[in-house]
């Protein structure tokens, strides 16, 4: 199930950054050992009344010149619009209304989707509310006063916020074709290995009715199977700052990714694996979905009997948090092992629902149990007695053991590639959830 996606949007200093922080506390999407991911307050996971939602901050650098900041901000709605459920419109009482809110406000008015009009900075509800009647004139709705700094109706506004949230739950539900997201840096070849899927197979593109999004996903047939690839050209936007480029990417990946239950990650052969493909990698890994990695311009390098295993060590090597992923070398310039594309997605989905018995996973456990003890501290030993397959996409499991402080990182690992050893589950991340039982 993917989690609706709420941008927010506004001029420099009106409290972006504050209200980002507040609403994400310590709870932007950490994992430990995935590099780089960590570092950009970006997105965050958010929860409010048993409602998750992604929280996407588009404002990026400060521009040092007035004129650029209304082209900036119309960039900014424009990136909101194409990839979120909701918008926060964060505007400032003390600054008051100036041209460049009204000209955002039209932008995002015309869009249909659902904008929220926050008015930040309002630190004393009875000195300032008369104030924020003003942003009435905006035309976007009911002004919604808050102040970040302050913590002061920051619950209201949520509250609107998940009013908003589409129901289509259950229709996504519903929809069993696989759901493919193509991420990668800039010019590794992501359109070109979709447009040559797109000219290898009896096409259909489609308007995918029933999403929220006004992105136009692709479908494929292959095989008498359907495949929608989730398209993101909308965010295919030019910037000329660096900084700005790259939040795009990571805002238009996030967003991918979300919707996605198998993420191709692209890698360009020629260039090798770099940091940013691994904090691109890191975003998939996080979100649990089924990854694939693709090498891609493999025409492209001189070649020996030793090449492939270069590659794949190196990958694995900046990749080590991800060792499930499965990894394809390809080209979109001849086709080259491009429809065994579609293989590997029916064998990653497959692995992404399987189900494992009980009594099978706890005879695993037990076994790995006596092969190897459990660690203790201080005399106390792990113990562990109960394991349970608790979900899907991704396997997500339960063990029980008698005190959840002695389970170490690195024997939960061992838990895990037993597991994996027994069932496989390539190319899909697994869960564990470690519970006491006195
Ligand atoms: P951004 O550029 O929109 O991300 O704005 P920031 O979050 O960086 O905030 C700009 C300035 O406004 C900072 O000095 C904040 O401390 C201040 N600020 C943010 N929220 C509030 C608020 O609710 N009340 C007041 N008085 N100041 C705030
Ligand atoms: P995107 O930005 O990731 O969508 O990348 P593009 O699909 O636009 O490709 C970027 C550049 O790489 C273009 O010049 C392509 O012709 C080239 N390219 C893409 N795939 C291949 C490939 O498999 N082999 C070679 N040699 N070049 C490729």
């Amino acid at each position: 199930m993917s989690k609706p996606i709420v941008a927010i949007v506004g001029r420099p200093n009106v409290g972006k950054s504050t209200l980002f922080n507040l609403l994400a506390g310590d709870k932007i999407s950490i994992v430990k050992d995935t590099p780089g991911v960590t570092r950009d307050r970006i997105y965050a996971e958010v929860n409010w009344l048993d409602k998750d939602f992604t929280l996407i901050d588009t404002g990026g650098i400060e521009p040092d010149s007035q004129d650029i900041i209304l082209s900036q901000m119309r960039e900014q709605a424009q990136i909101a619009i194409d990839t979120a459920d909701v918008i926060l419109f964060i505007t400032d009482v003390r600054q008051g209304l100036v041209d460049s809110d009204a000209k955002v406000a039209d932008l995002l008015r015309r869009s249909r989707k659902p904008v929220l009009l926050v008015v930040n900075k309002v630190d004393n509800f009875n000195k300032f509310l008369p104030d924020v009647y003003e942003f009435y004139n905006l035309g976007i709705g009911e002004p919604i006063p808050i102040s970040a700094a302050s913590r002061l109706g920051i619950g209201d506004m949520l509250d609107e916020v998940v009013k908003h949230f589409p129901s289509n739950a259950k229709e996504e539900e519903e929809d069993d074709r696989p759901r493919i997201a193509i991420v990668g840096k800039p010019n590794v070849g992501k359109s070109s290995i979709i447009n040559k899927l797109l000219g290898e197979e009896r096409v259909i593109v489609s308007d995918i009715a029933g999403t929220t999004r006004d992105a136009i996903d692709t479908q494929i047939r292959h095989n008498k199977k359907d495949y929608v690839f989730i398209d993101t050209a909308g965010l295919r936007r030019k910037s000329k700052i660096k900084e700005e480029l790259e939040r795009y990417s990571i805002i238009r990946t996030v967003t991918a990714v979300e919707r996605a239950d198998i993420v191709l990650i692209v890698i360009d052969a020629i260039e090798g694996i770099t940091e940013q493909d691994a904090k691109i990698a890191g975003i998939a890994h996080e979100r649990g979905k089924g990854i694939v990695i693709v090498v891609n311009k493999w025409d492209a390098i001189e070649k020996n009997n030793k090449t492939t295993k270069e590659y794949e060590h190196e990958v694995r090597r900046v990749l080590s948090y991800m060792p499930y992923a499965q990894i394809m070398y390809v080209s979109a310039l001849t086709g080259q092992r491009l429809p065994k594309l579609f293989d590997m997605i029916d064998v990653v989905i497959e692995n992404q629902t399987l189900r494992i018995a009980t009594g099978v996973l706890n005879e695993i456990m037990m076994e790995a149990v006596a092969m190897q003890q459990p660690p203790s501290d201080k005399g106390k030993r792990l113990r562990l007695y109960y394991i349970t397959q608790v979900g899907i996409k991704p396997p997500t499991f339960v063990i029980f053991v008698n005190d959840k402080e002695l389970m170490h990182f690195s024997y939960q690992r061992y838990l895990e590639n037993k597991i994996r050893e027994a069932f496989g589950f390539k190319g899909t991340s697994l869960k564990f959830f470690i519970r006491e039982r006195k």
